[in-house]
């Protein structure tokens, strides 16, 4: 399982972004963020272990020591510690809490889980928040890899999109994790920045690249409603398509002439520094969400945190949220979300996992959609220890969702076998 414990203050609010979060940093907040985490972590503990009915209707499922329909064991012999393979701080800005109060909240996690040898203890971080010291301060609280919000290079770029640090911060907040010894530092872009030119971002990724950084995100930017950049879309000087399309193909090569793999969309990483985290999102692991707005998913039921902290701390702590923020994914919903998490990842579908899931053979099924989009250049064929697989080139991820889209055509409504 995966745990996941959404931060939800920020220092300012950019102006691209839509994630729950609040702009200003308010001690008393964040002091009924921790004590609600806290008792969270405490109540769901205590649920998953079985020793509780704290979620009821939900491990009822479970029957005789096995995984349950929604995949919570809820044994009647004796206490089981629901074990986590990885733990993410996310936000929001994690970098905004004191190392003393994470390291406090990890100890919490580590009392009520089971944690796994070698767990990935992930926080996000922002260069403005993270300063040498409290580097030092998460290194030595049990974090060993980082994920720092750098987004741009350039002073002008990171104003146009209201971020409140400079390049010089995010180059002294990266010098700051490297001196702390973190096992994984992660420089995370965005590009297709408004005024933001193909050689400006391409010399940005190059200085980036020399900075050795163990893992690099690359996300496009997206105007998501709501936010002041999307209210201003058709006056923004953003670049044209076929220059964010030379923007995504020219970023992977450059990448991969410096050493980094591609291993999903938006993801590189030298070897062996591929975010575990994300990485058992796209494989479909189970995952607890903790925090305002935060999601959890187990074995086809998906339930998200209300998104608004007063309400998030005013609901019950340890229990999932009611029907309006919770639902049971179809069988056809579940195998569409196979289909499109493991599309985003460089590794692609696994056929016989779609098989085992479906009854049905992908190939067989898209026979004209494979040979065409296999012709074109936007996807291949694979085979690897377990089968063949199909998988995304590079020009195909940069159409993901529309490929996808006619994936799912031939999804079936329920299993062959049933
Ligand atoms: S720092 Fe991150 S979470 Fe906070 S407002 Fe900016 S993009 Fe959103």
């Amino acid at each position: 399982m995966l745990l996941y414990i959404h931060v939800p203050f920020c220092r300012a609010k950019c102006r691209y972004c839509a994630f729950y979060s609040r702009p200003g940093c308010d001690d008393a907040a964040m002091g009924a963020w921790a004590r609600a985490i806290d008792a969270d972590l405490r109540a769901w503990g205590e649920a998953l272990r079985g020793e509780a009915e704290l979620a009821p209707g939900f491990l009822a499922d479970g029957t005789d020591g096995t995984y349950g329909r929604h995949g919570v064991f809820s044994s009647g012999r004796g206490p089981l510690r629901p074990r986590v393979t990885s733990v993410f701080f996310g936000g929001g800005t994690p970098s905004l809490l004191s190392p003393a109060l994470l390291g406090r909240l990890l100890d919490r996690a580590s009392r009520e889980f089971t944690f796994a040898d070698g767990i990935e203890i992930s926080m996000e971080a922002n260069p403005e928040s993270m300063t040498p010291e409290k580097a030092a301060g998460f290194r030595a609280a049990g974090v060993s890899r980082v994920s720092l919000g750098v987004q741009a290079l350039d002073d002008s770029l990171l104003a146009a999109v209201g971020r409140v640090h400079s390049r010089a911060d995010a180059l002294r907040a990266y010098e700051g994790l490297r001196r702390a010894g973190f096992d994984s530092v992660g420089l995370d872009f965005i590009w297709g920045l408004p005024g933001e030119s193909l050689a400006s971002w391409r010399a940005q990724l190059e200085e980036a690249a020399t900075l050795r950084p163990d893992h690099v995100s690359c996300y496009g930017l997206t105007l998501e409603e709501g936010t002041p950049l999307f209210a201003e879309r058709d006056s923004l000087d953003l670049p044209g398509e076929d220059v964010q399309a030379a923007m995504y193909a020219g970023c992977g090569e450059l990448l991969e002439q410096h050493g980094y793999r591609q291993y999903e969309i938006s993801n590189y990483a030298l070897p062996g520094h591929e975010c575990r985290h994300n990485l058992g999102y796209w494989l479909g692991e189970d995952y607890l969400g903790l925090g305002p707005s935060a999601v959890s998913s187990m074995r086809g039921l998906r339930w998200s945190q209300p998104a608004d902290l007063a309400e998030w701390l005013a609901a019950p702590r340890g229990q999932r949220p009611g029907p309006e923020l919770c639902e049971e994914l179809s069988f056809r919903e579940q195998a569409e979300e196979l289909v499109m998490l493991r599309l985003r990842t460089a590794r692609g579908l696994p056929l016989e996992e779609y098989r085992r899931f479906t009854g049905r053979d992908f190939a067989a099924d898209n026979a004209a959609l494979i040979a065409g989009l296999c012709a074109e250049g936007l996807a291949r064929m694979e085979s690897g220890p377990e089968g063949p697989r199909f998988a995304l080139t590079r020009p195909g991820m940069l159409i993901s969702n529309a490929v996808i889209e006619q994936c799912f055509e031939s999804i079936p409504n329920a299993p062959a076998s049933a």
